[in-house]
């Protein structure tokens, strides 16, 4: 499978904002972004004014790197949106929203989703009793996702699920940490993603 392999925190330099893509890291002194808010490069100082084309692209790369998704991926979901019946954008964040990855690492199992990807393809995770092992899954409404009982003690997730209290929970999400499960409550809404993300720039991205 294809990834992205240099230095997540590069992506937020170029994207200029925190992405969050690091776990604890990211909320300490030694966040990369904190340290140098501009783009990496040689000429990453440089102060660079975007074109209209400019802002619509940073705006779907920053999704597309929050999300952990490759190019073709990310347009799978933005065609699938656009089917849908309502507004365009906010059906792609719902869609990306509800991967099973996501809901994971929402849900305060792992400190990011690239872990909750990793963890979800290694089948640490159940979906109503049943081993799921595709991070793009599309969780449904009063699905319940909780940790396989052989991987509950994981160190990773014990420390995860410590940390997650910095993090709110979506209200969509219900989580009994104990038992190391959660349930999908109601479809995500535009609010509880609070990211700052202008879903209409994509929009326009795609539809030139
Ligand atoms: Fe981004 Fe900072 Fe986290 Fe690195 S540490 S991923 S720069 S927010």
């Amino acid at each position: 499978m294809a990834r992205y392999r240099e230095s997540v925190c590069r992506q937020c330099r170029r994207e200029g904002a925190k992405l969050f893509l690091k776990g604890d890291r990211c909320y300490t002194e030694k966040c990369a972004f904190d340290r140098r808010a501009y783009a990496p490069g040689q000429h990453g100082q440089r102060r660079s004014k975007f074109t209209e084309y400019g802002m619509q692209l940073r705006e779907k790369q920053k999704v597309r790197r929050i999300y952990g998704l490759l190019e073709k991926q990310f347009h799978g979901y933005f065609a699938k949106a656009d089917r849908q019946k309502g507004v365009t954008g906010e059906n792609l964040l719902i869609l990306v929203e509800r991967r099973l990855d996501n809901i994971v690492y929402r849900m305060g199992f792992t400190n990011t989703r690239a872990e909750a990807r990793q963890l979800v393809s290694h089948g640490h995770f159940l979906v109503n009793g049943r081993r799921v092992n595709i991070p793009s899954y599309q969780v449904k409404v009063g699905d319940v996702v909780e940790v396989r009982e052989k991987s509950r003690k994981m160190e990773r997730i014990s420390e995860a699920l410590a940390a997650a209290g910095r993090r709110s929970l979506p209200e969509y999400l219900e989580v009994d940490k104990e038992k190391g499960r959660g349930v999908l409550k109601a479809l995500p809404k535009r609010e509880d993603i609070s990211q700052s993300i202008n879903e209409q720039l994509i929009v326009e991205f795609y539809s030139r």
